[in-house]
Formats: C-alpha cells, sequence, structure tokens
C-alpha cells in the first residue's frame, strides 16, 4: 500500500502550484499590456529552470498589477454607467423642455412655468436633475386639476343658468295665467253689465210707475257699481302683483346677462389662449389644424391653388448652446415676426412647434410660394441679428408643396416635410419644391 509522508506530501502541493502557476501565465498572456512585462520576466525564468520560490517576487507583481486592473476596470464600468446616465437625463430635460414650450398653460401657471424651464435648461447634478423631474410633475399635475376644476366650474355654472332659465320660464307662464285670468273677469263683468242693462231695459218697458222705475233703476245702478268697483280692485291688485313679477323677472335676467357676459368674455379669453403660441403670439399647431381644415374645404370646392411651405430654423440647438435659451427664445419671436411680415395678410403662418414653422398660402402654386420662399430666406439671412452686439448666424430652410389631386391634408404636409429634408441634407439654407 502506498504511503505518502509529509515531506513528498508538500513536494506534490508545489508541484501543483507549480502547473497552476504555469497554466494561469499562459492563460493571461496578451490579456493586458499591463501584465505583459511580468508575464514575459515569469517566462525567462521559467526556461532558465527557477522554482517556486525564484518566481515569488514575479508573482506578487503580478498579483498587485492584476489589482490594479480590476480597479481600474469597476471605475471604468461606473463611469462608462454615468455618462450613459447622463446622455439619457439630457434627452429627458429636451424632451420635457419642447413639451413645456408646446404646452398651452393657464395663464395663473405661466410664470412657475417659465421658472421651471430656466431650471430645466440649466446645469444639473444628479440630484437636482431628480428635482427638476419631481417639480415638472408637480406642475403638471397642477395644471390637470386645474382645467379639470374649470371644465367643473363651467359644467356648474351652465346647470345653474339652465335651472334658472326653467324659473324664469315658470314666471312668464305665470303672468300669461293671470294676464288670462283678467280677460276671463273682464269678459264676465261685461256679460255681467250687459245682463244688468238688460233687465234695467226690461223693467223700464214693464214699468208702469215713476216711482218703481226709479227704484229698479237706482237698484240696477248701485249692483252694477258695486261690480265695477270690486273688478277694479280686483284689477288693481292683479296689476300690482303682476308689476312685481315684471321687475323681478327683469331683475333675474339681467344677472343672468352679466354672468353670461362673464362667461363669454372668459371663454373667449381661454379659446384664444387655446390657439395662440404664447412666445411668438403666432397662432398655434390646434389653430394651424384648424385653418388647414377649412382651407382643404375651400381648396376641394373653388380648387384655386393652394401651397403649403414647412420652414425649420437650421441649426438652432447650437443658437442655444451658444447664446443661451433666452437668445432662442428671442430668436423664436424675431423670426415669426419676419415670416409674418414676409407673406401676404391672406396666408396663415403658424408656429408647429419647436423651431418649426407652417405657412397656408391660399390662390398660389408652388413656383409662386417659391419665389417668396427664397425672397423670406435671402431676407432673414441678413437680417443682421445678433446677440450683444456678436453677429448670430441665422438661416432657415424650408419645404414646399402644393396641393393636387385628392390630396388630403396629411398627404401635403408629408411631401412638404420631405423637401425640407432635402433642403437640409443640401445643405440648409435652401428653400426646396417637393418634385414627385
Ligand atoms: P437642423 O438644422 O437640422 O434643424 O438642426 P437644429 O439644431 O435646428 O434642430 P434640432 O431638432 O436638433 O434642435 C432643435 C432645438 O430647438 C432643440 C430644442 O431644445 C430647441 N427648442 C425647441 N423649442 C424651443 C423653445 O421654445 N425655445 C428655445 N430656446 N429652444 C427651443
Ligand atoms: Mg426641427
Ligand atoms: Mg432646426
Amino acid at each position: 500500500m502506498a504511503t505518502t509522508t509529509p515531506y513528498s506530501a508538500s513536494l506534490d502541493n508545489e508541484k501543483f502550484l507549480y502547473k497552476l502557476v504555469i497554466q494561469l501565465l499562459i492563460f493571461c498572456q496578451g490579456s493586458h499590456k499591463l501584465l505583459e512585462p511580468h508575464l514575459l520576466a515569469i517566462g525567462a525564468k521559467l526556461r532558465s529552470g527557477a522554482n517556486l520560490q525564484d518566481l515569488l517576487s514575479e508573482l506578487q507583481a503580478v498579483s498587485k498589477t492584476l489589482l490594479h486592473i480590476s480597479k481600474q476596470a469597476k471605475q471604468d464600468v461606473s463611469a462608462g454607467e454615468s455618462d450613459s446616465a447622463a446622455l439619457q437625463n439630457n434627452y429627458l430635460l429636451e424632451r420635457l423642455d419642447e413639451l413645456l414650450a408646446d404646452a398651452e398653460v393657464p395663464l395663473r401657471f405661466q410664470q412657475q412655468t417659465s421658472l421651471l424651464k430656466q431650471r430645466v435648461r440649466a446645469k444639473h447634478s444628479e440630484e437636482s436633475y431628480k428635482k427638476v423631474i419631481d417639480s415638472a410633475i408637480i406642475l403638471l399635475l397642477n395644471i390637470k386639476d386645474y382645467s379639470v376644476s374649470e371644465r367643473k366650474g363651467i359644467d356648474g355654472f351652465l346647470g345653474d343658468l339652465s335651472e334658472r332659465l326653467d324659473e324664469l320660464g315658470q314666471d312668464v307662464e305665470t303672468a300669461g295665467q293671470a294676464n288670462r285670468a283678467s280677460i276671463d273677469n273682464r269678459e264676465m263683468l261685461n256679460t255681467e253689465i250687459h245682463r244688468q242693462v238688460g233687465s234695467l231695459k226690461d223693467s223700464t218697458q214693464a214699468a208702469e210707475e215713476l216711482d218703481l222705475l226709479k227704484n229698479h233703476t237706482a237698484e240696477h245702478l248701485d249692483r252694477l257699481l258695486e261690480q265695477l268697483i270690486e273688478h277694479k280692485q280686483l284689477e288693481d291688485e292683479r296689476q300690482q302683483e303682476a308689476q312685481e313679477k315684471i321687475e323681478l323677472m327683469t331683475q333675474k335676467l339681467q344677472e343672468l346677462e352679466t354672468e353670461t357676459e362673464t362667461l363669454r368674455v372668459k371663454l373667449k379669453i381661454e379659446h384664444d389662449k387655446a390657439l395662440c403660441d404664447s412666445l411668438t403670439g403666432l397662432p398655434n399647431r390646434l389653430a394651424y389644424n384648424n385653418r388647414a381644415e377649412m382651407e382643404l374645404k375651400r381648396w376641394k370646392r373653388y380648387r384655386a391653388p393652394l401651397t403649403l411651405i414647412i420652414w425649420d430654423i437650421d441649426f438652432f440647438k447650437s443658437i442655444n448652446d451658444t447664446y443661451g435659451h433666452k437668445a432662442g427664445d428671442k430668436t423664436l419671436a424675431l423670426v415669426a415676426q419676419l415670416l409674418l411680415n414676409n407673406c401676404r395678410e391672406t396666408d396663415f403662418v403658424a408656429r408647429y412647434g419647436g423651431e418649426e414653422f407652417v405657412m397656408l398660402m391660399p390662390n398660389t402654386e408652388e413656383s409662386q410660394a417659391l419665389g417668396m420662399a427664397e425672397n423670406t430666406r435671402k431676407m432673414i439671412q441678413s437680417c443682421g441679428f445678433n446677440s450683444n452686439g456678436e453677429n448670430i448666424n441665422l438661416t432657415l430652410s424650408c419645404g414646399i408643396s402644393e396641393y393636387k389631386g385628392g390630396d388630403l391634408h396629411d398627404d401635403v404636409f408629408v411631401r412638404a416635410d420631405q423637401a425640407l429634408y432635402q433642403s437640409k441634407q443640401g445643405g440648409r439654407n435652401r428653400c426646396t419644391v417637393f418634385e414627385g
């Protein structure tokens, strides 16, 4: 039976370790440039017959290098993660910025919104980024709650209005009934007077004595007088009641008129605001959709030419990045005015969103639209726009398409958008008519 002495066991262990080290070194070869010099040194020592003891210092260096490499790898991974998190955060903030620019914010939230926009556009640490996102969510929820409560307020007012109109209707009905009762009463009086007069006539003809006739006549006249007085009293009371009712109804009507007018003005303001872009003062996308629908109907009916232009500011992001968002906002307002000033009064210009504008041109063929667009483009290019005296390169590109055949609005929009894409691809600062 084979026995193993302690000495031969430690020899076996050493052989095993020796083999393991060689295998590990072969495995590590070429894996990292920092390891290479140590591997080369160990290889040389092994070839000259070195044992484990001789390799100890080199093996310790390998161990240190391995530790260093693994630390660096961890740092790289976390730096990569934080890079991609920062990219993601930036993307979210940009989208939030667009959302806030496009959202139609009720008047009372506008100041809060513009403060939030400034915060969105500032530089952010992970912590402040989370706070901005939280504030945006809270603001949007508040706007939603406010809109719902406004809606409820209007519904409540309309419900109340309809109840009060019902009440007024009932008052008018009662007044009508009173009037009818008054007519009936007058007719009854008439019949009674006729009856008394007839009976007086009969008794006059039948009378044989003057005294008797006198008595009869006096009796009839007294009764007539009584009835006339009674009737007058009744009529006076009715008159008084009717007068009071009319005054009450007039007062109710006036109240209703005032409240309805207040609501009408409020709704008009809300309606106008819902269709207007607050930054540029131009109609917004919603207003544009309404107008496009109307122009499409007109075009289908009269078939006069109709052309759509989509404008987009070139490299607008870099204007924001270089001169700040305030300058970016100013640019948008200026471009809006320039586009508006350079087209006909019958043309329709709207801010479609971000730095994109649309122009609907009735009675205009695409070749005419191109001429006008070229003039506008050149004028904007040379408008001398600057920020604190520093010249800003401001150019626009556009895509043009005319309504044709059985077009729906989306068809024309897609074509104009493709033409805009060509303008961008072709180097920007240019106008392109869609070629089918
Ligand atoms: P291109 O020439 O291809 O159109 O490049 P671009 O930089 O103009 O286009 P891009 O779509 O990359 O960037 C548009 C930028 O417009 C991004 C967004 O932050 C900015 N923006 C959108 N709305 C507003 C706004 O109301 N005010 C400001 N200042 N910037 C806005
Ligand atoms: Mg754009
Ligand atoms: Mg652009």
